[in-house]
């Protein structure tokens, strides 16, 4: 778990801004969900042979004796708090939340036991129309966040009947090497044959990579409905692999599931993952309803943004006050309130702790600061202010104090392209 620190809080700010701005573009409302839920949400969503559910949930009891979970993904809660919010009554909902997940993971790069994700579900939506505008609002996230090498895998895990067959065929594959399989997926084969496939055992790499595949046991609407959603990718330029190994670490999901992976960033490649989940609102007790949403890794995407050379966002001050002399300080105080009414959105910071006009440049250089407001005795005399530039050759200006915000919010702005 870790802490977020100030170096690297302002990139974070940045990429939310901008995935929150992007997902709204879209129509997608915001909803604030609890960290905890009952355990039994997460068992009977995410399912009970998951490696989530068998080994990575904070789980534990209340004074009440209740059984609760730190959530380790969003979509159940989302579903949870539609059917008990009345949501989805006769109602389509485009809904997005983000925060805080929890899993007991082994930690490693890319891999957290309290991580962040971006999620984002549409309910009430069959056709593969919304599948397809899900992803293509994460390549306008990637374009305006600059992010490169993201490849995009599909696939199809079909309707419930087809699933039905394809885990005989599984099941009849697998019983036939049993010898070969790990502990975890003999155990899988009688529950849930399609975990094995998402084993992340290497030495099963080769049996996983020769077992029948989901596509050929598509009924006709399913094979219709993940064509329907390549036609729109094509159609919008999208380009994709389809993946028939992929299945996804959750049992809820049917039909279109798929995941943004990159090579940029070691083993741990997975950046925006979904698929549609159509019977789980009714599973969890609504009205069936179908569904489809993604998950994104924001700890992931900073990572992403930076193998790509984005540049680092770094919340620092704009402007830093120095100021000299018993009536330079006291004037300080209303001149930084009054910056800050006039450019609520500018980052001021008055100098405290007294010091020299050396020192106190001093601090303004290390504050990151582009510009340093400067009082002494006979600038306030005088009714001026200093205007020193700390990040170019420009000259030290005076201007009056009636003028000095019009003349921060103009440098400011002229700067912004250089900062
Ligand atoms: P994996 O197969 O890598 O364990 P997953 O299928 O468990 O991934 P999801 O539940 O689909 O992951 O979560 C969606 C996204 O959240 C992932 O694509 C990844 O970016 C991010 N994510 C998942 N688990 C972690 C973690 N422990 N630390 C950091 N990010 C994570
Ligand atoms: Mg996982």
């Amino acid at each position: 778990m870790n802490d977020i620190l100030p170096d690297v809080s302002g990139t974070w700010r940045y990429l939310e801004t901008i995935v929150r701005e992007v997902i709204e573009s879209y129509g997608y409302r915001e909803i604030r969900l609890p960290l905890v839920e009952y355990t039994e949400l997460f068992r009977r969503s995410i399912g009970d042979v998951t490696d989530i559910v068998e080994k990575e949930m904070y789980t534990f009891e209340d004074r009440n004796g209740e059984s609760l979970t730190l959530r380790p993904e969003a979509t159940a809660s989302m579903v949870r708090a539609g059917i008990t919010n009345g949501l989805f009554h006769n109602q389509r909902q485009k809904l997005w939340t983000a925060g805080a997940m929890f899993r007991y993971e082994k930690p490693q790069k890319g891999r957290y036991r309290q991580f962040h994700q971006f999620d984002v579900e549409a309910m009430g939506y069959a056709g593969p129309d919304v599948d397809a505008e899900l992803i293509i609002m994460c390549v306008r996230m990637w374009q305006r966040l600059g992010l490169e090498r993201l490849n995009l895998e599909i696939n199809s895990l079909g309707s419930p009947d087809s699933r039905a067959r394809y885990r005989d065929e599984l099941v009849s594959y697998f019983s036939a090497v049993k010898s070969k399989l790990d502990e975890d997926s003999m155990r899988r084969l009688g529950k849930n044959p399609l975990r094995i496939l998402d084993s992340k055992n290497p030495d099963l790499q080769r049996l996983i990579a020769d077992a029948p595949v989901m596509l050929e046991f598509l009924d006709e609407e399913s094979s219709r409905h993940f064509a329907g959603l390549k036609t729109l990718l094509d159609a919008a330029g999208v380009p994709y692999v389809v993946n028939p190994r992929l299945v996804r670490g959750l049992d809820y999901y049917n039909l279109t599931v798929f995941e943004w992976l990159t090579d940029a960033l070691g083993s741990q490649g997975a950046i925006c993952a979904g698929g549609r989940y159509d019977g789980l609102v009714e599973k969890l007790g609504g009205r069936p309803l179908p569904a489809i949403g993604w998950a994104m890794g924001i700890e992931r995407l900073v990572g992403l943004y930076q193998a790509c050379g984005g540049e680092p966002r770094p919340g620092r001050s704009e402007v830093y006050i120095v100021a000299v002399g018993d009536a330079a300080i006291g004037r300080s105080f209303e001149l930084a309130e009054s910056l800050r009414d006039a450019l609520p959105a500018v980052h001021v910071e008055l100098n405290l702790g007294g010091g020299s006009f050396k020192s106190q440049l001093k601090r303004a250089d290390s504050s990151g600061a582009a510009l340093a407001i400067i009082l002494g005795e006979e600038e306030v005399a005088r009714g001026e202010a200093g205007l020193k530039p700390l990040r170019s050759e420009e000259d030290q200006i005076n201007v009056p104090l009636d003028d000095l915000a019009g003349t921060v919010g103009r440098h400011l702005l002229t700067l912004e392209g250089t900062l």
